[in-house]
């Protein structure tokens, strides 16, 4: 049964927060969000109640909802409900592993992919069509659909099966219907792109910095085969066509940091720049797959990946003060969940995690897996079933709901950890690790990471006040077009 909140009339309850000790300041954040800067007398006096009504800091705790009176229960309520908002829509990401075939092998390939001449490893029409009439019976208002390999445009025909027939199945379900492509661009011709563009399909590559180190770790089965030129040639040409058409999309970019780019931060960031784009997303390599298997010579630990990434945004941030708009993407998720009341809804950073709640995988076979990654590790212990099956059993199944609380963040260790109200647990990650799906290594490199990014965002937001305004900026840019600028999303 939910515990009643009872309030004083005149007085208030204090939220339930934890509290983190950066610059000498206590970082008190709440359970939904919301944080504030306090000293210690304060603190002292907001633990034993002793805040009066009249004071400006009872009205700024009881703004942010750290406090609970009776003017700001409602709104507190609709900031939890916000900040848990993708518990309540269903699976709206479907990405379809297209085929497992690739013609290029990378270093840390993470889905171990097959061969380019084994055909037996593309999804067939018959699979695709059945795969498009379960991904119909989620009951989302928007569907996303997303091509992925091995290297998706190896089988071409079967993406134009399911975006044609999927938009047949919509003429009468009325869904918001997306479709994205990821791939190498290597097989890329005018007439794919055509259907694409046509489609609305967006597209995704990688790219994974300087020419030297993109052509080190991305190596196509062609012997000679320049994969940076190619990428790089194929980006500037989708760009001319969205030009051409007033749009003002643009192609997205994945990059994968392996041992060989772990010190050439500013490199792969200028890569980037030179490339055009405006954003990168410094993420850190996956054990996962091809990668597990190398882990020794392309792998590298957590304290190697946080001085890259703090050197990256340093820099980063530096290029802003000189006048040029760029930012990250691990920091914009973050800032988000720590300066707005807006759930940036990113599966990887969530509790529960986004595996069945938000996204579900269908490998070329018909066996559908909780995400992604869920298909990458090995075995079966991801898989919830087939598409014959039945939407709401598969997504009622006692493995499903394993999987779902396994990434909940409720275990002692994040339960003391001030940054709990914005993270989550991996449980491939954890599976991986323990061979389990309850975490057992308290504080492992994925934790260390992570701790370390928002220790270092927030010691940047309360001791650096530019910081602080160009971290809104950031943020704002990155919302949906109605609520740019709109001050009172900002807590
Ligand atoms: S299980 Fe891990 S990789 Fe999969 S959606 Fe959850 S956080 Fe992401
Ligand atoms: S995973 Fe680590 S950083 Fe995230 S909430 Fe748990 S203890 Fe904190």
């Amino acid at each position: 049964m939910a515990e009643t909140v009872l309030i004083p009339a005149e007085g208030y309850v204090l939220q339930k927060v934890r509290i983190k000790r950066l610059s000498s300041k206590n970082i008190i954040v709440s359970d939904h969000g919301p944080w504030c800067v306090l000293d210690d007398e304060q603190w002292d006096r907001v633990l034993n109640n002793a805040l009066l009504p009249s004071e400006p800091l009872f009205a700024d705790l009881e703004k942010k909802g750290i406090i609970l009176t009776e003017n700001n229960l409602r709104m507190v309520t609709s900031q939890y409900k916000e900040r848990y908002s993708h518990l309540f829509i269903g699976p709206s990401l479907h990405i379809l592993v297209i085929t497992k075939r690739c013609n290029h092998k990378c270093v840390y390939c993470h889905m171990s992919a097959a061969r380019g001449d084994m055909a037996e490893f593309d999804m067939g029409k018959e699979t695709a069509r059945k795969t498009v009439d379960f991904i119909f019976k989620s009951p989302t208002p928007t569907l996303h659909i997303e091509f992925q390999g091995g290297e998706s445009l190896m089988n071409f025909d079967v993406i134009k099966e399911v975006v044609l027939y999927a938009e047949k199945v919509n003429e009468t379900k009325k869904r918001t219907l997306e479709f994205s492509l990821v791939s190498n661009l290597s097989l890329m011709d005018e007439e794919k792109l055509m259907f694409l563009l046509d489609h609305h399909v967006h597209i995704c590559t990688s790219l994974d910095g300087t020419e030297e180190i993109h052509n080190h770790n991305r190596r196509s089965e062609l012997r000679g085969f320049n994969s940076f030129a190619t990428t790089k040639r194929w980006i500037d040409r989708i760009r001319a066509e969205y030009q051409k058409l007033g749009s003002d999309r643009d192609v997205s970019a994945l990059i994968t940091i392996n041992r060989n780019a772990i010190d050439k931060a500013k490199e792969v960031i200028d890569a980037y720049r030179e490339c055009g784009f405006s954003m990168i997303h410094l993420r850190s390599l996956n054990n996962l797959g091809f990668a597990s298997r190398s882990w020794h010579k392309i792998g590298y630990s957590a304290e190697e990946f946080i001085r890259f990434w703090q050197e990256g945004i340093e820099y980063i941030i530096g290029l802003n003060k000189k006048g040029e708009f760029f930012r990250e993407r691990t920091a914009i998720i973050m800032l988000q969940k720590m300066l707005t009341t807006i759930n940036p809804n990113y599966v990887d950073l969530s509790s529960p995690c986004g595996a069945c709640v938000s996204v579900l995988t269908y490998d070329y076979n018909g066996k559908i897996y909780s995400c992604d990654e869920g298909r990458m590790v090995g075995d079966d212990t991801f898989c919830l079933g087939e598409i014959q099956d039945e939407f709401k059993d598969l997504m009622g199944s006692k493995k499903a709901c394993a999987i779902v609380t396994s990434s909940i963040n409720d275990l002692s260790f994040c339960d003391e950890c001030a940054w709990k109200p914005y993270c989550g647990l991996c449980p491939v990650h954890t599976y991986q690790q323990s061979n389990s799906l309850v975490p057992l290594n308290i504080q492992d490199d994925r934790c260390k990471i992570l701790m370390a990014q928002f220790d270092f965002l927030m010691e940047k937001l309360v001791t650096d006040d530019a910081f602080a305004v160009l971290a809104r900026r950031w943020v704002s840019a990155g919302l949906p077009k109605e609520l740019r600028g709109c001050r009172e999303i900002f807590i």
